[in-house]
């Protein structure tokens, strides 16, 4: 998917965001890496590929259990073919295990403590507030969602959940919690959206040792988060050997 023909429309921390024509959106994987609000900032050879490899894998999954997501085309490289939606301004968290936000919020729950049944939060998006946690009556009342909406959100999100569960258990991963986004289609239908990747989960291995962006959130260091990603992708069966990591 060659992009300098397409009109840039944003840019983010992550990814650059072109328009493809009218249904359709590019979405390129930067080599970029933040944390802390976009306090921790680096470059990564190779993270922008491997990202678009995990989301472009995990989209292929959950397309093919019957989840609508946005996902229509991957390059093999930074870029994917994704429809073009209206996003929600919610990020959507699934629990499996109390860790991150959720223990500076309720520190009376412990470290890994598993949550059964998971749970599923929302969380207004907006930088400059650090995306605050958001209840559903603010969520209905400000007109980003309906009451059946979220329902609907809710439940495909947990069985995003039970999906994603099955492919790390199998790749003897454990899955501690996740964010995902949705958008609107022409239709008003709600589509998954965004992208599925180390940033936006975590995952533990055998040896309690993260695979995902916790390394980089710990230590500011992209060489270790790397090397983390290459074993997460090793793990799932995903070809990391094409990549160029120091040209
Ligand atoms: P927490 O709320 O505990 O910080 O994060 C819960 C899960 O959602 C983690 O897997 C984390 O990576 C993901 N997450 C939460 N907020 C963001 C965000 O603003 N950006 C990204 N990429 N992931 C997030």
């Amino acid at each position: 998917v060659c992009t300098h023909t397409y009109t840039l429309i944003y840019e983010g921390k992550s990814k650059r965001v072109y328009v493809k024509n009218r249904d359709e959106l590019i979405l390129e994987f930067k080599d970029e890496v933040t944390a802390r609000d976009g306090a921790l900032r680096s470059f990564i050879r190779g993270k922008g590929i491997i990202n678009a490899r995990v989301s472009a894998y995990f989209f292929s999954v959950l397309n093919k259990k019957g989840i609508d997501t946005h996902f229509l085309d991957y390059d093999g490289a930074r870029k994917m073919a994704v429809k073009k939606l209206r996003m929600l301004p919610l990020e959507v968290i699934v629990r499996n295990y109390a860790y991150g936000s959720q223990l500076k919020r309720i520190p009376l729950l412990k470290p890994l403590q598993e949550l059964n049944p998971p749970i599923v939060e929302f969380h207004y998006k907006d930088d400059s507030l650090h995306d605050p946690l958001i209840i559903v009556d603010d969520i209905i009342n400000s007109g980003i969602a309906t009451h059946e909406e979220l329902n609907f959100i809710i439940k495909t999100s947990l069985r995003i959940n039970d999906i994603l569960r099955e492919v790390f258990s199998e790749a003897k991963l454990k899955l501690i919690d996740f964010k995902i986004e949705f958008g609107r289609d022409r239709d008003n239908k709600l589509i998954l959206a965004d992208e599925i990747s180390g940033d936006t989960f975590r995952v533990l291995d055998d040896n309690g040792k993260h695979l995902d962006k916790e390394v980089f959130r710990r230590t500011g260091d992209p060489k270790l988060l790397i090397d983390a990603y290459i074993r997460l992708c090793e793990k799932l069966g995903i070809k990391v050997d094409d990549i160029d990591f120091h040209g």
